[in-house]
């Protein structure tokens, strides 16, 4: 789950990691206040997506003066901002964060991420902060530091020393960027994150490092045990669909393709995207209903699916263990008669009460196609969708 980067800048206060003054403002109105309350000028304005670019994109503007403020505000606030990471469609703009301007002298990149290669904590840091890092990944990857901390461990003073000599700090520059790197890596730990990137991490005129920037995404499947950081999620940010399916227990995610699938179990999902693929097709969506789904479950399972524009056809995977599959072919003919079938759909069942499942949907009249094995209704849903 992502936050906003004035709800991560604040969670930064709680844990010393230095970070400029500001304010989050909904209105033009608190935008001006906000500005009043620094007390000087200039002030930075910057928009509240959930992507990064914003500064490329016109999202981040420096305001001289209150009238400056005013202005830029009120072009900002809901506005559709539109970068690199938030695809054309772009996102809106509803919330600003109104900051005190920097002296920057100069700007870093610092992040801390899970590396799943080596199931440990990987710190990386490059001098050439500001711009795009996956520019800098690819022309340069020698200008990006690399080191892993081990979990048992924890960071230490070597892990630190060997960051802040590769970004060429020394004196007090290295002293406060050691303070920021050990608190970062204890918000991270704390709070099961996945992800926290600071870019630009600035080092200003007097020889402080500070965060200008904070991105922070937090592994969801650890929320259970934040509930004040669950409270921080804005569902506007997030895609209606599959904020419809997480107050089912669905585990469903949005994809480009144009075939919609229903599986149960994440391994037989994985395997059904596989042979979509295969069969030259492109899966719609992640969709996981669980080893013992219900009948609502997958009712809502169609109905969101069905309600992706995206879905040419929809292909239903089903093993029936905890899940009988007369049960499972019940649910799909209710759900199928209360939502309309609109779309091709075909269904490949196996396991136990096979036979009286198939039965169920065959005599259900619907327009459902069944298939003899996985590769059969690959087949059959890559026709259909031409
Ligand atoms: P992003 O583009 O979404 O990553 O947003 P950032 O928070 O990184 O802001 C974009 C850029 O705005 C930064 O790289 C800085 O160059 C610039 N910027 C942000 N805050 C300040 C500031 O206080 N002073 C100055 N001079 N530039 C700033
Ligand atoms: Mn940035």
């Amino acid at each position: 789950m992502k936050i906003h980067e004035y709800q991560a800048k604040q969670l930064f206060r709680e844990y010393r990691i230095p970070v400029p003054e500001g304010t989050v403002a909904f209105s033009v109105e608190q935008a001006e206040t906000a500005a009043r309350d620094l007390g000087r000028f200039p002030v930075v304005v910057k928009s509240q997506i959930h992507a990064g670019g914003r500064g490329k994109g016109g999202g981040v503007k420096l305001a001289a003066d209150m009238n400056e403020v005013s202005t830029i505000s009120d072009q900002m606030l809901g506005m559709t901002l539109v970068t690199h990471q938030t695809g054309p469609e772009g996102r809106k703009v509803n919330r600003l964060l109104i900051e005190a301007g920097q002296d920057i002298a100069k700007e870093f990149y610092l992040s801390l991420l899970v590396d799943r290669a080596t199931a440990s904590i990987m710190i990386m840091a490059s001098r050439d902060g500001g711009m795009d890092i996956e520019t800098v990944a690819a022309d340069t990857p020698e200008r990006i530091i690399r080191i892993n901390v081990e979990l048992g461990t924890g960071i230490q003073a070597y892990h630190i020393r060997q960051a802040g000599f590769g970004l060429g700090l020394s004196g007090a520059a290295l002293k406060s960027f050691s303070g920021l790197l050990s608190n970062l890596y204890r918000f991270f730990v704390a709070n099961d994150c996945s992800l926290v990137e600071i870019n630009p991490l600035i080092l200003t005129s007097d020889d402080q490092v500070l965060a200008l920037d904070a991105k922070v995404d937090f592994d969801s499947n650890a929320l259970y045990r934040h509930k004040d950081i669950l409270d921080l999620r804005d569902l506007d940010e997030e895609d209606p669909l599959e904020v419809d399916a997480s107050g089912y227990n669905l585990n469903y995610i949005n994809l480009d393709g144009n075939v919609g699938n229903i599986v149960n179990g994440a391994g037989l999902a994985m395997a059904t995207m596989d042979i979509i693929k295969n069969a030259g097709a492109s899966p719609a969506n992640f969709m996981d209903v669980g080893g013992g789904a219900s009948a609502e479950q997958v009712e809502n399972a169609l109905r969101i699916i069905l309600a992706d524009e995206k879905v040419k056809a929809v292909l239903i995977n089903i093993f029936g263990g905890i899940l009988r599959c007369d049960i499972f072919a019940e649910g799909v003919v209710a759900a199928a008669k209360k939502i309309g079938i609109i779309v091709p759909v075909v269904v490949r069942m196996e396991g136990t009460n096979v036979e009286e499942g198939k039965k169920i949907l065959a005599d259900a009249d619907l327009n459902l196609t069944s298939a003899g094995n996985l590769l059969d209704a690959a087949e059959k849903i890559a026709a259909a969708v031409g």
